[in-house]
């Protein structure tokens, strides 16, 4: 197997996956499982549709292309962009929008193919990512979009600790529910999606406090890092392990903990500053920014030390590690969200299911 790779465990995949749509269910809720973190490789897929996921969410038109003829519906997560609304109608049965303009040129789009595009409204209930901000904006797009014969708007949703922080409680989420009603009865139609936010909605669950009628999650990092996503909780009954980085040693020598020379700045016109911990062990990792960020990478060897990154390098501090390391051997290492996202993004990084 080539280096550096990343192995993926869809067993754990589909465990999780299973784990969270039974607890969801109980709750009455379907989850969307969200692929975009691994960009939609298909065995992952395959993987949470075994572990029962009701439909596949993406925020790109690439990712989600390859399941057209798939039987479970596939959601576009990002707001669509006007340019690609011919695309979006035709590989996505249901987006999330909250801008007419974009909901008209669906709509043409829409026609043009002879479907029915299905919309959920987002609503922004104070992260201030996406959504309509009120209700004034709000029902002027419902009233015109009811107009609109190739468009149907199924539900609404909303978004949360994504850019502000904001972690959903009882009472964010119950203001969804009052925006369902008020919809139903003001403009006579049946919203059946609730979709009550993402991964850092699950820990209402949990406390018993999700609001009555939410309906709805799209999960990404709860299935593929066993975490919600509010307070960075590990869940239990779940692996937060599903992905693994290995990188191989191809340098190892001791060296001084100190450049030898005038300091200016590092490959990336930083000044970098150096602790003197004498002559120590080091070696260095053939992979480097262009496919990870350094606080990306958990090491499993514990007594390791990350020093540094360049653009293909990884310097390692294996000093005080108990396992004799030599040029030719691999390092592991588990990855945050960030890290599961670049790695799979690389091109240089070699994906293996396992
Ligand atoms: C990425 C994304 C999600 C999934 O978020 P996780 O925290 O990974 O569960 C849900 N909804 C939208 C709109 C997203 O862009």
């Amino acid at each position: 197997m080539s280096l550096p790779k990343i192995e993926i465990d869809v067993n754990k995949i589909r465990k999780n996956t299973e784990y969270l749509t039974t607890l969801c269910k109980k709750n009455h809720i379907q989850v969307a499982g969200v692929t975009k973190v691994f960009c939609a490789m298909p065995e992952v897929v395959e993987a949470m549709i075994h572990g029962g996921i009701a439909y596949i969410a993406d925020s790109r038109i690439e990712n989600l292309k390859p399941f057209k003829n798939y039987e479970l519906p596939k959601i576009l997560l990002r707001l669509p962009m006007i340019s690609e609304a011919k695309r979006v109608v035709e590989y996505a049965d249901i987006s999330l929008n909250s801008e007419l303009d974009t909901i008209r040129a669906l709509n043409k789009e829409a026609r043009q193919a002879k479907l029915k595009h299905q919309v959920i409204l987002m609503i922004d209930l104070g992260d201030l990512r996406e959504g309509f901000f009120g209700k004034e904006d709000l029902y002027a797009t419902i009233r015109e979009t009811m107009t609109l014969d190739h468009i149907e708007i199924i539900g609404i949703g909303t978004n949360l600790t994504c850019y502000g922080g904001v972690v959903p409680t009882k009472e964010i989420l119950s203001k969804l529910v009052t925006y369902k009603e008020e919809i139903e009865t003001d403009f006579g139609i049946k919203l059946k999606i609730l979709s009550g936010g993402n991964s850092s909605s699950l820990h209402l669950i949990e406390k018993g406090t999700m609001p009555e009628g939410i309906n709805h999650l799209r999960l990404g990092e709860a299935i593929v890092l066993g975490r919600e996503t509010a307070f960075g909780l590990s869940i239990d009954n779940t692996y937060e392990d599903c992905f693994r980085l290995q990188a191989e040693i191809i340098e190892l020598k001791s060296k001084p903990s100190l450049p030898v020379g005038e300091i200016g700045m590092d490959a990336f016109g930083n000044k970098p500053s150096f602790v003197d911990r004498g002559i120590r062990k080091r070696a260095i990792l053939a992979i480097g920014k262009q496919d990870v960020s350094i606080s990306d990478l958990i090491p499993y060897d514990r007594e390791i030390y990350l020093l540094g990154m360049s653009s293909d390098h990884l310097i390692v501090d294996v000093t005080d590690s108990n396992n004799d390391y030599r040029v030719g051997d691999s390092l592991s290492f588990t990855l945050t969200y960030g890290g599961i996202l670049s790695t799979m993004t690389s091109h240089y990084i070699h994906k293996y299911i396992i």
